[in-house]
């Protein structure tokens, strides 16, 4: 039987691609090698972006609003810098992402759990994709977003591990007198890992804590790292540590290219790369991405086309560039955890215009060019020093 459309993973992604086209009354099939609902290592706070997505009202899935946080330089040094207004939402992922599930369902998607996909093969008119024991199911066109471990996407679309970042995570149950004090606020450290930080998001009786760093640089370190970090953060201290730690990858966007679209095929979500290269935000992305790809997939059906051009004009002129700022702020702030804490712990006002851009009223590529004239005109000497090796001889 032929399809319009085969999409391997159900996280946020790929069940918003399938909503987005069997609501449109397409013929799609959504493979998940998992039975839904089911575990994700994630910190589950969602960006206020997530708001603009047209037709996306996910009010009941929120369990708290999140005002800003408090953040850390390795457990030492502590400040609280908190807004008016709403940055992110804290959700419980097993909630939310079977909620996309049931959503696409409901609007007529045929969803294949328990089954792993493998591999794919593109002919001139259609897509042959291979499952796990040789089943397979024909389709006009497929949608790799099985995640960061896609073995498709390694193969076809260049996800590259070397580019990932590593995480661990532990979800330490509490009362919810005690998280009830916390809500609203983040707990984000800086210093103890390179090249990231490590994180205690509450939830409603539930800490979900973690910590995340550039895999080149904390191979072999990360978990000595995390236990640490659980051991001595002060809101940590008197808890039973002795969760379940979960590993797991996050596709960071990185500068050398990322090839996600062939004629009949493309990637989105986690599989094309598509995490903040500075927070690891990759919910919204996933979302965002899916709308665009749904868009192009009803243009390549309706006009018989290829390439799916929307998707890809998306990427170059609107994510991309946007990413590539990330990669400059990470760089800076991650090179120099200390000076960057002690800078927004004097002037908290930095981290409240970064909110902005989190919420998506302000650019990155702004930001990054306020913070830039910022530290040049401080007397943050070792930063200034280093920025005028590092980026403002080459411009
Ligand atoms: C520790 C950690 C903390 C994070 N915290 C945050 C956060 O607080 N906020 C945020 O915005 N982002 C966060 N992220 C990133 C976020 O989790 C991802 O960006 C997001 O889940 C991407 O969605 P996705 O749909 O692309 O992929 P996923 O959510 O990974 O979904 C992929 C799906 O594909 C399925 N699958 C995998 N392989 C196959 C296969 N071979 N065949 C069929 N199905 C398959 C999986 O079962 C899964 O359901 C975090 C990531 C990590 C690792």
């Amino acid at each position: 039987m032929m399809h319009h459309v085969i999409v391997s993973g159900l996280g946020p992604a790929g069940a918003t691609l399938l909503y987005e086209l069997a609501s449109r009354g397409y013929d799609v099939v959504g493979i998940d090698r998992e039975r839904f609902p089911r575990y994700k290592s994630c910190g589950g706070c969602i960006s206020t972006k997530i708001d603009t997505i047209e037709g996306l009202d996910i009010s009941h899935l929120i369990e708290t609003p999140v005002y800003g946080a408090i953040f850390s330089y390795r457990q030492t040094r502590y400040v609280d810098i908190l807004s008016d207004e709403p940055v992110g939402y804290n959700v419980k992922r097993e909630v939310f992402d079977n909620y996309l599930v049931e959503r696409a369902r409901k609007a007529g998607a045929t969803v294949v759990e328990g089954c792993k996909v493998e591999d794919f093969v593109e002919g001139s008119h259609h897509i042959e994709v291979i499952c796990e024991g040789g089943r397979t199911f024909r389709a006009e066109f497929f949608v790799c977003a099985d995640g960061a471990g896609s073995l498709v996407a390694r193969k076809h679309f260049s996800l590259n591990p070397r580019e990932f970042g590593i995480s661990c995570t532990m979800e330490i149950p509490t009362s919810e007198e005690e998280t009830e004090k916390m809500l609203g606020a983040l707990f984000i450290d800086f210093g103890e890992v390179p090249h990231g930080y490590a994180w205690i998001f509450p939830k409603k009786g539930l800490l979900s804590v973690g910590m995340a760093g550039e895999s080149k640089r904390c191979r072999g370190r990360l978990r000595g790292d995390f236990e640490k970090f659980l051991k001595n953060h002060r809101v940590l201290a008197g808890k039973a540590l002795n969760g379940k730690v979960h590993g797991w990858m996050l596709p960071i966007y990185h500068s050398d290219g990322h090839p996600v679209i062939r004629p009949r095929a493309m990637a989105i979500g986690d599989a094309a790369h598509l995490v903040d290269p500075f927070l690891g935000e990759g919910i919204y992305y996933a979302i965002a991405s899916a709308r665009v790809a749904g868009e192009a997939l009803v243009e390549a059906i309706e006009k018989n086309t290829t390439g799916f051009a929307p998707y890809r004009e998306y990427l170059r002129r609107k994510l991309y560039p946007e990413f590539r700022a990330l990669v400059k702020l990470s760089d800076l702030v991650y090179g120099h955890p200390r000076l960057w804490y002690r800078m927004v712990e004097k002037e908290p006002a930095i981290m409240l215009r970064y909110y902005d851009v989190i919420r998506g009223r302000e650019s990155a590529q702004e930001f990054y060019r306020w913070v830039l004239s910022k530290v040049t005109r401080k007397p943050w000497k070792l930063l200034r020093s280093w920025l005028e090796d590092r980026f403002l001889s080459t411009g």
